[in-house]
């Protein structure tokens, strides 16, 4: 089945944190038997990354939500890592400045959404305006309530105008979070991680999870659907949204733009000699067989495809050639 389906809370279902299992990994029993698909599944989101930002004709926002600890800075190092920089970028929310707190709650989201061919991840998101401050009650309950109704406005509105929107909850237990807080005091390198803040708010773990409950029930569309992700095994967590992200993408029918110049006039304006060279060499190579065949017109398609081949590998150098599974789609 695929992931997109299998964790996607459909529109309207009642949710239960408490029923859905964080351990869950699927068939994938160990990380070790998960990492070739997690590689390939690596390099198809780098393909289909690429082909979007050519395309420039619609954009993907992902949203990441957690408590804290469950991984949502990792999850971000993973599938913008996989990612060319041009045209992938993420934006963390924090408490509002003093300036976006001047503001509607949505303001200060409306300037960092995608622009068409771009991926943006949202580190936090529009849902802390009813999460956060519902727990804490920053706001008063009919103000936050009236909320839902404003992002499921707020995002239709985005995904008709090109965005695919991708709403991930990473789910760890509270065994495992206090684990990684843990953690953190054993490696002098993360120390700098750790904050008051975060104990306190592990103690208002309840509020927190009925407050996802409710906007994961409230919000996921269809076209902006919430997804739960088992992450207490962050291997798992990473190998899950990635699929997500490609089983998205991939039947979008995504096409790199036509030419804006005649390759054919290019070959043979700028290149001809050059091309001429590498047909003898190959030429030799094979002893002389694909010399004796050539007419004029095969030699100048042959010239033409090889200027194809080389602008385009030279182009994707650093996508690790997507033509190779974009060509296999
Ligand atoms: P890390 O994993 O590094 O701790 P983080 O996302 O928790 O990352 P912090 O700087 O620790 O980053 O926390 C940001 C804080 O800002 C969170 O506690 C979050 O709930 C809070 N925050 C985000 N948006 C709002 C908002 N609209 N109103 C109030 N608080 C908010
Ligand atoms: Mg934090």
């Amino acid at each position: 089945m695929k992931y997109s389906e299998q964790f996607q809370v459909r529109p309207g279902s009642e949710i239960g944190l408490n029923k859905i299992d964080p351990d869950y990994t699927d068939e994938h029993t160990k990380k070790k038997l998960a990492v070739k698909e997690i590689k390939k599944l690596d390099r198809k989101l780098r393909e289909l990354q690429y082909l979007l930002y050519a395309e420039n004709k619609r954009s993907l926002l992902i949203c990441l939500q957690a408590l804290d600890a469950a991984g949502k800075d990792g999850t971000i190092n993973h599938v913008l890592g996989s990612m060319n920089p041009q045209g992938a970028r993420v934006h963390g929310f924090k408490a509002p400045s003093q300036e976006e707190a001047q503001h509607d709650f949505l303001w200060r989201v409306e300037q960092q959404v995608p622009k068409r061919g771009e991926v943006v991840i949202f580190n936090r998101s529009q849902y802390e305006d009813v999460l956060v401050v519902r727990v804490h009650k920053l706001v008063p309950k009919k103000v936050w309530k009236r909320r839902y109704q404003l992002i499921n406005d707020f995002e239709q509105n985005l995904f008709e105008n090109g965005t695919h929107i991708l709403k991930f909850f990473l789910h760890i237990s509270p065994e495992e979070q206090l684990q990684r807080f843990r953690q953190r005091l054993d490696d002098p390198a993360r120390h700098w991680k750790i904050s008051y803040n975060d104990y306190a708010e592990r103690e208002l773990w309840d509020e927190y999870i009925s407050a996802y409950e409710e906007a994961i029930h409230k919000t996921s569309k269809k076209h902006a659907p919430w997804f739960i992700i088992p992450a207490n095994n962050k291997w798992f967590r990473n190998l899950a949204v990635a699929r997500i992200v490609a089983e998205t993408l991939a039947p979008l029918g995504m096409q790199f733009p036509k030419p804006t110049v005649n390759i054919k006039e290019i070959a043979h304006e700028y290149h001809q000699a050059e091309l001429e060279e590498e047909k003898k060499d190959k030429g030799n190579k094979k002893g002389g067989k694909s010399a004796s065949k050539s007419n004029g017109a095969k030699k100048s398609d042959r010239a033409t495809e090889h200027v194809k081949e080389k602008q385009f590998s030279e182009a994707s150098e650093s996508a690790e050639d997507p033509t190779a599974v974009i060509g296999a789609q």
